[in-house]
């Protein structure tokens, strides 16, 4: 397997994920509904047109919190159209962006975002920025952000760094899904997608054969995979 077809889609009862997209340096984007809640992850460039196809505008107005992985432009490049389609279709209800202490692209964008309609909003954006692993709930849903190892090419292309990210545990009615968001193999995420009723799980290396500290390959994500119920592979270089 070398490319997913998306969307994938899992739904049972009242809980619902929906990947529209989710390919390395292009964009992903992640729909999350849980009984009335609807949750926006990773919220990638096309994140817009997608929803719309997915929600109508009230539902789309209705989303309640933004949770961010990492700052890397594939996982954060819908972020500013999102919070511009709220401004102008009139959004009441505050929207909660969940982000890694330290990723300034998130920051930017939404100091950016602040300077230019903080007189004409509508709506009220609170920041929580996450350090650490302490639990959230909103909407009947329990959130558990962990960290994972994630790493980016510094100008030389050579040396790296390691990104301020997150994978995240939502439960709900008893049910769990898991989203690692982008990680090399590291004992969090194998915790926390052990035993989940869904576990999405990047496969992002390009190098089949070889670990390194940015992605996972093809086997690394499988073992994980399938210590869950369930699993999907996304990130899968195409
Ligand atoms: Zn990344």
């Amino acid at each position: 397997m070398k490319s997913t077809k998306y969307p994938l889609s899992w739904k049972k009862k009242e809980f619902l994920i929906k990947i529209f997209c989710s390919i390395p340096n292009i964009a992903t984007g992640i729909l999350i509904k849980a009984g009335k809640a609807n949750f926006v992850v990773d919220p990638g460039d096309g994140i817009l047109r997608d929803l719309n196809k997915e929600l109508s505008p009230e539902e789309i107005l209705k989303i309640s919190n933004l949770f961010i992985t990492h700052g890397h432009h594939d996982h954060v490049g819908g972020v500013w159209s999102l919070l511009t389609y709220m401004r102008v279709m009139n959004k009441k209800s505050p929207l909660n962006i969940h982000f890694p202490k330290g990723c300034v692209e998130i920051e930017t964008i939404h100091g950016a975002f602040q300077k230019v309609y903080s007189g004409s909003l509508s709506y009220t954006i609170t920041l929580n920025e996450i350090d650490g692993n302490r639990k959230l709930r909103s909407k009947n849903v329990n959130i558990k952000p962990f960290p994972v190892i994630h790493r980016e090419y510094l100008q030389d292309g050579v040396t790296t760094r390691q990104v301020p990210a997150l994978g995240y545990n939502f439960s709900f009615d008893n049910m769990k899904i898991c989203y690692g968001g982008d990680t090399a193999y590291c004992d969090e995420l194998v915790r926390h997608a052990k035993n989940a009723d869904l576990a999405i799980i990047e496969a992002g290396h390009e190098d089949d054969d070889e670990h390194n500290d940015m992605h996972m390959t093809l086997a690394e994500a499988k073992s994980i995979g399938e210590t869950a119920r369930e699993y999907f592979l996304v990130h899968v270089p195409e």
